[in-house]
């Protein structure tokens, strides 16, 4: 598929962030190739002057002034939110590339997100990066799903990625998302990656926007027997099943010691958590 690709002009490329646990993010790209079907960052289309679909365009950032020592001083940083870092691109331009380079003499606390293979090239800076996470998007170990849904590394080359980064000292972090319902075995995920995994995070998926009927559609296709559980889910907004997979989860990785953090629905299921709370309360 021809990608349709430009440079642009940035001022600067450190963005403050609005995540929970970054204060910056540095997005090196607008756009990204990877063109997952459930991309939550296809929103950011609005904010370019692209007619193409997301995940065949891709703006490249070309920056003249330095990363700032001094705003990042001790700060959290976020490699990136809205694209892949690693995207096919970066093959060429080296921004990532060029970007780590800047961070590694900076004292803050850097995380990578990424689906791509292409992060071992940078394994001789990301060692000198003083406080580093790297996390690796996995969510099935079937490669035709993988496919189906998105244009990245195969699983294969992810887990391998994971390996050698970790074999290098770098913490990584095995990112399950998104989780399809049925389709993602969390358990089997675990078991093929736990020598070389630091950390597990979950996160459930979430369908709004112009890929909710795509993604529907998709299941009802080729994974026929759960079309009525994703009708629960995604129709009637029933959060049984995300709450009893929160409990398989907390016990397995309590049973095996696996280091995770839970990142379903969280401030819902807080949420009602608390009001539950608070009408068993009044009926007592
Ligand atoms: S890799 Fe991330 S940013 Fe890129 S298309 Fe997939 S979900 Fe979106």
């Amino acid at each position: 598929m021809k990608i349709m690709e430009r440079t642009v002009q940035v001022k600067d490329l450190l963005t403050k962030s609005n995540l929970p646990a970054s204060d910056y993010v540095i997005n090196p790209y607008v756009g990204c190739p990877h063109g997952c079907k459930y991309c939550y960052a296809c929103f950011m289309k609005r904010f370019t002057n692209h007619s193409e679909e997301w995940g065949q365009f891709i703006d490249i950032k070309q920056c003249s002034r330095a990363i700032s020592k001094k705003r990042l001083q001790g700060k959290t940083v976020f490699l990136s939110s809205v694209t892949d870092c690693y995207n096919p691109f970066e093959e060429k331009y080296e921004c990532t590339r060029k970007i780590l380079e800047q961070l590694t003499a900076i004292d803050c606390e850097l995380s990578i997100a990424t689906k791509s293979k292409l992060i071992r090239r940078d394994v001789d800076l990301l060692k000198k990066c003083k406080k580093l996470k790297v996390s690796m998007s996995v969510n099935t170990l079937d490669e035709q799903f993988r496919k189906d849904m998105d244009n990245a590394s195969t699983i294969s080359e992810r887990l391998k990625a994971l390996e050698e980064l970790h074999e290098n000292g770098i913490y990584t972090i095995l990112f399950m998302s998104p989780i399809f319902p049925e389709i993602t075995d969390f358990r089997a995920i675990i078991e093929a990656s736990k020598d070389y995994v630091e950390e597990y995070w979950f996160e459930n998926l979430n369908l709004r926007g112009s890929y909710k009927p795509r993604i529907l559609e998709y299941v009802k296709t080729h994974y026929p027997q759960y079309k009525q559980l994703y009708h629960e889910i995604y129709t009637e907004g029933n959060m049984a099943y995300w709450q009893s997979l929160s409990r398989a989860i907390k016990a397995y990785c309590s049973k095996h010691s696996v280091k995770y953090i839970n990142y379903f629905y969280h401030e819902k299921l807080v949420a009602e958590k608390q009001n539950k709370k608070a009408a068993s309360i009044i009926a007592e």
